[in-house]
């Protein structure tokens, strides 16, 4: 399966200021003390509080340059700010360094209610400085070097300055469309140092579901995934009297339809009504979420899919003989996915902006993934590859994975530390990438609720795969597939970031429900723990909370698991106490899984 020209993932492209949702009138109103020492902050009293926390975080960065790092040659953007229900500031910014987009240069400044600077978050700890930005290599040389070696078309070069792994380089950063260095590749970013030429990293465009090696294994053993679907459910009954009779209030204008979708069952849909008996699978409640027909293209934007129309607002038929029908799981994934975040967090949105997100299905020819692309801000379903996967890859848990990956991107931006020519991606800030990926992937399934989707600490259990699910957040290792792994050990820094996962889930798994045996759910779970320790779980809604609040807050591009144990205590007592019985449990959990104060890594970063 060759994978469709999409842009690079840009490491540091936000510049909007993103209102927190838990942003309350209180700290609206609320008295701003700026720091005196910038001239820059002194915004006026008509000055949004996102605005004002901006302004201070910044004056805050420079004036306090020896916790935080940031020189007289650095220029912060900000791509995040959060501003918690008692007025304490979260205010995230990339930088670039004499004009230069700085890799690894990402940084959290938090301030108290009174925008005062309080500590910082930062992807590394030693200080940006690069002599000058004149590079040896010419960046013709670079482009030519980069096409070579991810085997696809290389675009423009772009210089910038790579602070990742302790180091500071100057560097090119080359987009390669095309690659033809992976089946699932595509577009490659690769970073090449600009003295020598040196592959720095190279890392694949866009998030798929199934890595380059499960695939392989999974067709190596020739297994073949023939998913329940349908459900017993069927066409949706014809709309009613007052069904038809609403919508005079004019055009377009929200409606509520049903889909008999794959594997969910009937589930009801807000769809927009464009006309009398005119409806398309657009969700105007829900910042316009709309699910297209890619046509079986590698189709690169939401735009280049055709609309779902119907005249009845009744979508599928439960099977894949209609073409609407994975768009009905699609659609009712990537809107419980948004529900789930604003519910439960206050997050508009994957970006926080208010803005929906968008599926494609029907993606290219024997597709057998799916995948969360970040340009397009959309999800692409792939129909399955007829040997491997036999259906449409759109369960839930799915979705709620891939659009976790978007909401990563738009906060900590966890990155891989290696990526292999064939697409792996390797070290622990990727791993905690995918297993937050697949903690609020299952909290998405408890959110719906859908009992046709039973809710349940299982990944992926829907896809028909001989050993029932994909991963699982009890006790990730029996999971043969990727070898996810329950402990954490040196080893973690460079293992496979599906693999590796399992430290993190099985902590949330163990601070949710704790450690032995339990039933939810009609599921059985058995969670050990390193050196037999018992944990005593407190609720999953607590344990989210935690693990929410920290990835928002306290989490950047490296931040690794003994970083994330340190992230989720500080979430723990912002929210619940350090005295508490959560920040107490939050300790353990991480302990059961290996991951303590005393084994941290000596090596700073
Ligand atoms: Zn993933």
């Amino acid at each position: 399966m060759r994978r469709p020209h999409i842009r690079g993932r840009r490491l540091a492209i936000a510049v909007a200021v993103t209102t927190a949702a838990t942003l309350t009138a209180g700290a609206a109103g609320s008295a701003f003390a700026g720091p005196a020492a910038s001239p820059a902050a002194s915004p006026s009293a008509s000055t949004p509080a996102p605005q004002k926390a901006v302004e201070a975080a910044r004056a805050a960065a420079y004036a306090h340059a020896s916790a935080t790092g940031v020189g007289k040659k650095d220029t912060l953007k900000v791509t995040d700010t959060l501003i918690d229900p008692d007025g304490r500031q979260h205010v995230r910014f990339v930088r670039t360094h004499r004009g230069l987009p700085v890799l690894g240069g990402d940084l959290v400044i938090h301030l108290t209610a009174k925008s005062a600077y309080e500590s910082v978050t930062r992807a590394y700890r030693h200080q940006v400085d690069v002599p000058d930005a004149h590079p040896k290599l010419s960046a013709g040389q670079a482009k030519t070097k980069a096409a070579a070696v991810a085997k696809g078309r290389a675009g423009e070069p772009e210089l910038v300055v790579d602070a990742r792994a302790n180091r500071t380089t100057l560097a090119y950063r080359v987009q390669v469309a095309d690659s033809r260095t992976s089946e699932a590749g595509g577009a490659r970013t690769l970073v090449l140092d600009a003295a020598s030429g040196a592959v720095l990293s190279n890392t694949a465009a866009d998030d798929s579901f199934l890595s380059p090696a499960v695939q392989a294994k999974l067709r190596a053993r020739g297994e073949r995934l023939s998913p329940a679907t349908g459900l017993g459910s069927t066409a949706p009954a014809a709309p009613s009297a007052t069904e038809k009779a609403a919508g005079s209030a004019g055009f377009p204008s929200a409606a509520t339809g049903f889909g008999a979708s794959l594997f969910v069952g009937k589930v009801p849909l807000s769809t927009t009504r464009t006309a009398q008996k005119s409806f398309t699978l657009k969700d105007p409640t829900r910042g316009n979420t709309e699910t297209r027909d890619a046509g079986d293209k590698e189709a690169k934007k939401v735009t280049d899919g055709k609309p779902f129309t119907s005249t009845t607002n009744r979508w599928g038929n439960g099977t894949t003989n209609d073409r609407t029908t994975a768009a009905v799981d699609a659609q009712y994934g990537v809107t419980s996915t948004l529900d789930f975040y604003k519910k439960t967090f206050g997050r508009k949105g994957i970006k926080n902006d208010g803005r929906g997100a968008h599926a494609l299905v029907h993606f290219g020819q024997k597709v057998g993934n799916a995948y969360w692309n970040p340009d397009c801000g959309c999800m692409l379903y792939g129909d399955g590859d007829g040997k491997t996967f036999t259906k449409p890859l759109v369960v839930l848990d799915v979705t709620g994975h891939e659009l976790t990956h978007g909401v990563v991107e738009a906060t900590a931006n966890l990155q891989p530390t290696r990526t292999d020519e064939e697409g792996n991606a390797f070290g622990e800030p990727g791993a905690l990438n995918e297993s937050l990926a697949d903690i609020f992937g299952s909290a998405v399934e408890f959110s719906a609720n859908n009992p046709k989707n039973p809710p349940n600490y299982l990944l992926g259990e829907k896809l028909g795969l001989d050993q029932k699910f994909l991963r699982r957040l009890d006790k990730p290792s029996l999971d043969k597939l990727e070898s996810a792994v329950d402990y954490w050990s040196k080893a973690s820094y460079d293992t496979e970031v599906h693999g590796g996962s399992g430290v993190s889930s099985h902590a949330y798994y163990l601070l949710a429900e704790g450690s032995g045996k339990k039933t939810i759910g009609g599921v059985a779970y058995d969670s050990a723990t390193y050196k037999g320790s018992k944990v005593t779980g407190i609720g999953r809604n607590k344990a989210t909370a935690i693990f929410y609040r920290a990835l928002t807050r306290y989490m950047v591009s490296t931040t690794d698991f003994h970083d994330a144990r340190t992230a989720t205590l500080h979430a723990a007592k912002d929210l619940y106490g350090a005295g508490s019985t959560a920040y107490k449990t939050v300790d353990k959990a991480w302990a059961a899984v290996n991951v303590t104060a005393a084994n941290a890594p000596s090596a700073q970063h």
